[in-house]
């Protein structure tokens, strides 16, 4: 029997583990040294002033909306189709997430659709640059600044993506995530890059309690702080992240030069934009949806990690059912959550893993 290969799966080796001893034996566990060291090397890699590290991707979107000023009431619009915790961080503080629709190709929002939902009470919008490839940051954008709202991007799934070469996380405010899924990893953690100076200073008041230093409080802050331990290996891991990445690229070209089955599309890449591959999402055309749940069931009896990313749109979550979002309709983000399929494309495949995922695709007979 071959070994079973995971849909996803971090990489950690001596380096990381000798960078969590030494800070072990340093004594110095919480935020401190190894966080600033990270958060310097982050947000020189990502091409922003500024960059402050918190505890996990959710708490980098959180606070962002925190700093940013936004109130309740306020409505913040997401794309439909996403993970939960891109739209979940507007509920926190009483705001409304609006879900809008995205495009059948890239998965991405769709901004003629993002138009659509503006209202008077709209004050961001926040992009995901979903399984690593950058959204349309230039519509977004002039959508933004023609009605004056925040650009967030969550970039919890394209760390080192680019578009038209500039990183992602530097158009907005960036929000990275660094769970162990992600295309680099601290276990739990995260960031959030920006350029403006102001709101980086909320920004680390907030994390910390509003502490300016001394128990001197001076605003309602929270615990929203990364550890030593936690810098120590993204420092480590983000030395890997361009041959992480690297890798990724190649494991997802292999893919797509090797898998050729009826029925199925294989990752569509927009045109200037570096993809990282988060994921490798290929969607299966089938109008009874039932061929994508016998093809995901196909490949894991022959010990392929295959996986839904997401099954449905956010707003058909219980939650947002209770919350009464029975009426929104994004037919794009329904249609594709009932179609895409990821198959395993992380750093550490071997050619014949991807030779026999190929293969084993190839094999499926609908
Ligand atoms: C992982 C992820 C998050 C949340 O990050 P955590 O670190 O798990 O809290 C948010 N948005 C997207 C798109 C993600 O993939």
């Amino acid at each position: 029997m071959r070994d079973f290969i995971p849909i996803a799966k971090p990489v950690i080796g001596d380096e990381e583990i000798a960078a969590v001893e030494d800070v072990l034996r340093s004594g110095m566990l919480t935020q401190g040294e190894s966080v600033r060291k990270f958060e310097d090397a982050f947000s020189s890699y990502i091409g922003t002033k500024n960059c402050i590290a918190v505890s996990n991707g959710t708490t980098a979107l959180d606070l962002a909306l925190k700093a940013l000023g936004l109130q309740a009431g306020d409505e913040v619009i997401t794309p439909a189709f996403t993970f939960i915790a891109t739209a979940n961080c507007a509920l926190y503080q009483g705001q409304k997430p609006v879900f809008a629709d995205v495009d059948p190709k890239t998965f991405n929002i769709d901004p003629e659709d993002l138009k659509e939902r503006i209202t008077t009470r709209t004050r961001a919008v926040i992009g995901v640059h979903l399984y690593g490839q950058p959204f349309d940051l230039k519509a977004v954008q002039q959508i933004c600044e023609d009605h004056s709202l925040a650009l967030i991007e969550d970039c919890a799934q394209a760390h080192g993506a680019e578009f038209e070469g500039r990183k992602v996380g530097s158009f907005g405010t960036g929000c990275f995530s660094f769970y162990p899924t992600k295309n680099m990893t601290t276990g739990e953690g995260g960031t959030i890059t920006t350029d403006d100076d102001a709101l980086a200073a909320r920004l680390r008041l907030l994390r910390n309690h509003g502490d300016t230093g001394k128990y001197n409080h001076v605003m309602l802050g929270y615990n929203y702080r990364m550890t030593n331990i936690q810098g120590a290996i993204g420092l480590v891991q983000l030395r890997r992240l361009e041959d992480f990445n690297a890798r990724r690229i190649k494991n997802a070209e292999f893919l797509t030069g090797h898998i050729s089955v009826d029925g199925l599309t294989t990752p569509f890449r927009a045109s200037g934009v570096r993809h990282v591959y988060n994921q490798y999402v290929v969607r299966v055309e089938d109008d009874l949806h039932a061929k994508r749940e016998r093809l995901m069931e196909y490949l894991q009896a022959k010990g392929i990690g295959a996986a839904v990313h997401y099954p449905r749109p956010v707003y058909e979550q219980p939650l947002y059912r209770e919350l009464g979002y029975d009426n929104v309709r994004c037919p794009i983000s329904e249609e594709v959550s009932r179609r895409v399929l990821s198959l395993p494309v992380h750093p550490s495949l071997r050619q014949e893993d991807l030779e026999y995922i190929a293969e084993t695709v190839n094999s499926f007979e609908a």
